[in-house]
């Protein structure tokens, strides 16, 4: 019998697995399609402070492990840019740029913008390959799931088929991806109204969120939709992205768009995501929403040190799986 299993072979499982296993433990790892395969391969990558501790200490995690990721993971330290047409928050650590410097980094952006926020230290990756080096070395195993001293579930939206009374519901979300446009954007460039998309409950909303590819692509998005059950684009939603994006970066208009797809994130009602022990010898690592892929490696540490009975390096009471029981 194993010490831990994890169902689940997406970012989230994959980190978990990864931070057991390097701490001696032994893990094994269940998936019943493709291993980065959900919702971590249709994410952005964005790699992004939010100004939570989970999201701040992920980022610190990335960064330390970034000379270690194999090239095809593509890490790129590119930063991210906060435009807004109105005005830009006071309290933001982020480094204050005014209208001229926003334009010398980005010189594509539509006129008249008042100036811009740079987080320096966010970078982007492609989560499929991160997701297969971190299970590098850990065995991986289709249903049944096996018996095991504790098991992990980190199935993303797919959490509720085991535990339907989870406080977790899909909002489904759209990307498109370019054909190769070097330098039309620099940055991750997002419209700071993002944030308030991110954290509200709209049953619909979409923001401005461009990103560079290391191949020169641009990725576009983004959007959120409850109550959306298939996967399929829906051509109103859709059709916003591409509004929003070519209202801020008009130059994405004579660019080739080579591809669209949807993704499912795993939204709980206070959009942190649930980390920890949820019945006897059963944990759960999901619920995060559109920041997984950042905060994938904070919830490993956070969730093995639950596990291994050690001091979780961020407070871990905000995530724990039961705050919603009435
Ligand atoms: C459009 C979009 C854009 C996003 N952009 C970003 C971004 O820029 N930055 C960021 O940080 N995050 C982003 N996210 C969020 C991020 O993608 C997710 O939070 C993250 O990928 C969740 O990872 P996960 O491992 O929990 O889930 P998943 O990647 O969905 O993995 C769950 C895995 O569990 C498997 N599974 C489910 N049920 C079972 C079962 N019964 N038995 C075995 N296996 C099972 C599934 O097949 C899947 O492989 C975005 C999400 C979307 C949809």
């Amino acid at each position: 019998m194993s010490d831990f299993v994890i169902v689940g072979a997406g970012i989230v499982g994959a980190a978990c697995a990864r931070a057991l296993a390097d701490a001696g433990a032994d893990v094994t790892v269940v998936e019943d399609r493709v291993i980065g395969g959900g919702a971590t391969a249709a994410g952005m990558g964005h790699l992004v402070a939010m100004g939570d501790e989970l999201s701040a200490y992920s980022l610190d995690l990335w960064h330390s492990l970034a000379p270690r990721l194999p090239a095809a993971a593509e890490f790129s330290n590119c930063g991210t840019l906060w435009i807004s047409e109105g005005e830009l928050p006071a309290d933001s650590s982020a480094e204050r740029l005014d209208a001229k410097q926003l334009y010398e980094l980005e010189p594509n952006l539509r006129p008249g913008l008042a100036g811009g926020l740079l987080s320096r230290r966010d970078a982007v990756v492609y989560a499929p390959v991160v997701t297969r080096w971190l299970l590098n070395g850990i065995r991986v195993v289709r249903p049944p799931v096996p018996a095991a001293k504790k098991t992990i579930y980190a199935c993303g939206t797919r959490t509720s088929e085991y535990f339907p009374e989870l406080a977790l519901r899909p909002r489904k979300g759209h990307l498109a991806i370019t054909d190769r446009y070097p330098g039309v954007a620099r940055h991750q460039i997002i419209d700071i109204g993002y944030i308030q998309n991110a954290q509200g409950d709209a049953e619909e909303s979409v923001a401005f969120n461009v990103q560079p590819r290391p191949s020169g692509q641009l990725l576009i998005g983004s959007s959120r939709q409850y109550g959306a059950i298939h996967s399929g684009i829906d051509p109103h939603m859709m059709r916003q992205v591409f509004e929003r994006a070519f209202h801020f970066l008009p130059a994405l208009r004579d660019c080739n768009i080579l591809r669209a797809w949807t993704g499912f994130r795993a939204c709980t009602p206070d959009k942190q995501p649930l980390i920890g022990e949820y019945r006897e010898n059963v944990f759960v690592a999901t619920g995060h929403e559109g920041l997984g892929i950042t905060t994938s490696l904070g919830t490993a540490a956070v969730l093995a040190a639950l596990l291994l009975n050690r001091q979780p390096p961020v407070p871990a009471a905000p995530y724990h799986p039961r705050r919603f029981d009435g």
